[in-house]
């Protein structure tokens, strides 16, 4: 990944980075090579080298408890990396990659009083997806990008573009390259689910961290409701399937009875016990904030870090089973 150290994007070392990982070298783009998108996950506890990100890696550290380091080969738990990791960089682009988020990285020319605007798209971002972060960077000093708006000063654009206005700065005005991180995540794969954890993304940007607890455990909620929707159906009638899940079924059962069921049903290991009891802790909050009202002042951050990070464990878990599920059907 690009660095963001000393207020400047480096290129991508061969040694430990600032964050004391680096790439798979075998994979490492050329220096300078941009646009850029990338995705990465849980970097291995030996020696530092970054997996791939957790949608790759999931189903195989659900199967065996560990996923295999490409460098040295040691097994590395995801889970407590990724759950060590975000009590550090929680609130922050890099922990938002680290749960998931793409990444995309590219450079532009801005000279002072020049209003550029700028398309993602053109770069590499989707066009569906949702922007949680943007982060620029110049190059040198000189000139530097004020993100212009509308009217509306504060109102929050989640699209991928962006207009910039070219600040002079410095006592040598003059134009400069400006590196641009965007970090982004897509609504097609699991619309449902993804629109409520990106709003969980967005709270932690904003540093507003009671926020995140209702789009997270509901976007987990989500994807839980779509599996057991499925399963029933094969067999009973949609209606009763709406009047067990919309009356009959209370969130606890249907995560702490139905889903071993399930996944016993299906051969399948059942969610660990870390994870399950987080997701737990994340509904009880959840329930709070609905019914009594959540400030920030409730929550502690790192502990809201460590539960988004569950509740993406757990909709990864579901799509884990549901893979497994469609693997037994296809069978
Ligand atoms: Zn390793």
């Amino acid at each position: 990944m690009g660095l963001l150290a000393n207020n400047r994007l480096e290129p991508i070392p061969a040694q430990p980075n600032a964050l004391g990982r680096h790439m798979d070298e075998t994979k490492e783009p050329a220096a300078g090579d941009f646009p850029r998108t990338f995705a990465w996950g849980a970097a291995c506890v030996s020696c530092k080298t970054v997996l791939p990100p957790l949608r790759d890696t999931a189903s195989l550290f659900f199967e065996n408890g560990s996923v295999p380091c490409p460098k040295c080969g040691n097994g590395v738990d995801v889970w407590e990396v990724t759950k060590n990791e975000i009590r550090t960089y929680f609130g922050t682009f890099i922990g938002l990659g680290g749960l998931g988020a793409n990444q995309t990285v590219f450079m532009f020319d801005l000279a002072p009083g020049q209003i550029k605007s700028l398309d993602f798209t053109e770069q590499g971002v989707p066009p569906s997806a949702v922007v949680v972060s943007v982060v620029y960077t110049a190059q040198g000093s000189g000139c530097f990008p004020i993100e212009m708006h509308s009217n509306e000063a504060r109102s929050r654009s989640y699209k991928p573009m962006a207009s910039v206005y070219g600040a002079s700065l410095g006592n040598n005005p003059g134009p400069v390259k400006i590196a641009v991180l965007v970090t982004w995540i897509d609504e097609l794969e699991e619309p449902e689910s993804w629109t409520m954890l990106a709003d969980a993304f967005q709270a932690a940007t904003d540093n507003r961290f009671s926020r995140v607890v209702v789009p997270a455990y509901s976007a987990f909620e989500v994807s839980v409701g779509r599996l057991i929707r499925e399963l029933l159906l094969n067999v009973t009638s949609k209606e009763s399937v709406e009047e067990f899940m919309v009356r009959d079924l209370s969130a606890a059962s249907a995560v702490n009875v139905l889903v071993p069921f399930i996944c016993r049903t299906l051969g399948v290991k059942d969610l660990p016990d870390d994870i399950r009891g987080r997701l737990t802790r994340l509904r009880r909050l959840r329930n709070k904030a609905v019914h009594e009202g959540l400030r920030d002042v409730d929550v502690n951050k790192n502990e809201i870090g460590e539960l988004l990070c569950a509740a993406v464990f757990g909709f990864e878990f579901v799509r884990y089973t549901r893979k497994k599920l469609s693997e037994q059907r296809s069978a």
